[in-house]
């Protein structure tokens, strides 16, 4: 038990524990870990998955933009970097912007996260298309 709390931060008390092996042999795993390593390995596949599939269509996107005159690829590199060093750090990647959402309707403040306001149900605003 120490061993799996210790690599997954999981079980909170001995009755979890127990029930977690339970579910587990049920589920045709010998053992909680083994089931949360074969979730592990679901999940990574899924967004290996998704990733190639934005890749695919980032890929597409851009060809079609050099393709049709919209912009050449030098200028795409340099827009590239100019949105890189908008977050304050040039590391060639998007961070995430972790600042409240205020929401349209009523004003008031959400986590980062938020889809939809947490005081009115009104949806936000998505920031970006990823
Ligand atoms: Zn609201």
């Amino acid at each position: 038990m120490m061993e799996i709390d210790g690599l997954f931060g999981g079980f909170s008390n001995s009755t979890q524990y127990i029930a977690g092996q339970a579910r587990a042999r049920q589920e045709g795993f010998n053992s909680a870990k083994e089931q949360l390593s074969h979730q592990t390995e679901q999940r990574i596949a899924f967004f290996e998955d998704k990733l190639a599939r934005y890749a695919l269509l980032l890929k597409t996107l851009m060809l079609a933009c050099e393709r049709s005159g919209v912009f050449t690829h030098d200028d795409l590199l340099k827009l590239r970097e100019t949105i890189d060093a908008e977050d304050g750090v040039v590391d060639g990647k998007l961070t995430e912007d972790k600042a409240p959402r205020s929401c349209a309707q009523c004003r008031r403040k959400n986590s980062f996260r938020a889809e939809k306001c947490m005081w009115c149900g009104n949806a936000l605003a998505k920031s970006d298309i990823l």
